[in-house]
């Protein structure tokens, strides 16, 4: 008897990565030398997940009764205000921010394809992305549509962004548009200051047509070579002409992946608007996943705000920060000679190999034990839980894979 609605019936059902991950273990298990360059958490030279021990401690130290108990709806304010103050420091512009907590950077996705479009819109992102992003969009409705992402000089093709926003524009009067910068998933490429001007240009004059909503989705920033703090600089101006929204997450920065900690914030001028704002976020997160992890979300304000706790969590996040950045010298060292083709990479968990035949490439890749995540086009491979000894036997078979 066919009991889901059939839109529902034919959905795939293991994720990709957890499934190819799965396979990887197993193996290693069996004894053999594998390297899993699919899971995307950062571990350590051993291969187990780096954990920062600031923050295991603050949840530990959690009491139970704030553990056990519901949090408020759209979170509690000291976390709201932590994360606004995390994102702008003391810029002025912070008292333009509408926040609401969400089960991780996922949840303000999720949360923003909600209220930003109506359903059977499509969301505006690059050709290279996240895959969660589409079943993101396909679960409540939306879709997702792309631009290209690199230009053949491999730079962010800004000009197929704006012709894109002005297709958007036509078909269906308002946009959403998705950036992951620092650190892309999954290319690992973080914007230049010029790439960066030339988006907010094209966004400030597109956005005189109609509402443009840029998503800027900061989950790797901590581990970027540039502060971001730099790019916020440089997208700000755009507050009041387009309504910016950051999406932020624990998960990394935090190594809080399983504690479903997150945020979306809005920017908005206009008190009257950021008053509907913060209705529309209270209603969805209510309608959704009603409130978040109290416990988690407590132990993160800590981190963020505690000023003995905080220093020891940032100096810990450094310590896995330069762990991850030997990898990224150590690849650059070694694939560029190797000729292997893949964007700029100055730092994050991912990089990616451009090759005609993913799928085959990667299958060979699994024959001798480097797993690696096919994509179109190219080949997905995390660094953060590689560890940098296994980069030379990667690099080389990775060259011989994609030949
Ligand atoms: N955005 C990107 C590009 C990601 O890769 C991830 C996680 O892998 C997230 C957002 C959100 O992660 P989480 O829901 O764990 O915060």
């Amino acid at each position: 008897m066919p009991f889901l609605i059939p839109s529902h019936a034919a959905r795939p059902g293991d994720d990709p990565i957890f499934a190819l991950n799965a396979e990887a273990r197993a193996r290693s298990l069996a004894g053999e030398p594998v390297i899993n360059a699919t899971v995307g958490a950062l571990l350590d030279e051993e291969g187990k997940l780096a954990v920062l021990g600031g923050v295991a401690e603050a949840l530990r130290e959690v009491p139970s009764e704030v553990s056990a108990g519901y949090a408020p709806i759209a979170g509690p304010p000291a976390f709201l205000k932590a994360v606004v103050h995390d994102l702008l420091g003391d810029r002025p512009e912070a008292a333009w921010a509408v926040a609401a907590a969400t089960p991780g950077g996922s949840g303000a996705l999720r949360m923003a394809f909600g209220n930003f479009l109506e359903q059977g819109q499509a969301a505006l992102t690059t050709s290279f992305f996240w895959g969660p992003y589409r079943t993101l969009a396909d679960d409540s409705d939306r879709r997702l549509e792309t631009f290209r992402m690199f230009d053949e000089h491999g730079k962010l093709d800004v000009g197929d962004f704006e012709r894109k926003l002005h297709a958007q524009i036509e078909q269906q009067g308002r946009v959403l548009a998705l950036l992951n910068s620092p650190c892309h998933n999954p290319t690992g490429y973080s914007f230049d200051d010029g790439e960066w001007d030339a988006l907010v240009g094209v966004v400030a004059a597109v956005a005189r047509r109609a509402p443009i909503t840029l998503v800027l989705d900061v989950a790797y920033a901590r581990y970027g070579a540039t502060d971001l703090g730099r790019c916020i600089d440089r997208v700000l101006p755009l507050a009041g002409q387009a309504l910016l929204l950051f999406t932020w997450s624990a998960s990394k920065a935090f190594t809080a992946y399983g504690q479903r900690v997150g945020a979306l914030v809005a920017l908005e001028p206009d008190a009257g608007e950021r008053q509907r704002l913060d209705n529309a976020f209270a209603y969805a997160c209510r309608g959704t996943w009603s409130n978040c992890n109290a416990g988690g979300m407590a132990a993160v304000t800590r981190a963020l705000t505690e000023p003995g706790l905080s220093a020891r969590v940032e100096r810990e996040r450094g310590a896995l920060k330069a762990l991850l950045d030997r990898r990224v010298t150590r690849w650059n060292a070694l694939a560029a000679p190797a000729r292997l083709r893949y964007p700029r990479y100055d730092g994050g968990f991912f990089t990616t190999v451009f090759c005609d035949d993913a799928p085959a490439a990667a299958a060979r890749l699994k024959a001798e034990g480097v797993f690696v995540v096919p994509l179109p086009g190219a080949l997905r491979v995390a660094l953060c839980s590689v560890a940098e000894r296994d980069i030379p036997r990667l690099v080389d078979a990775l060259a011989r894979a994609v030949r």
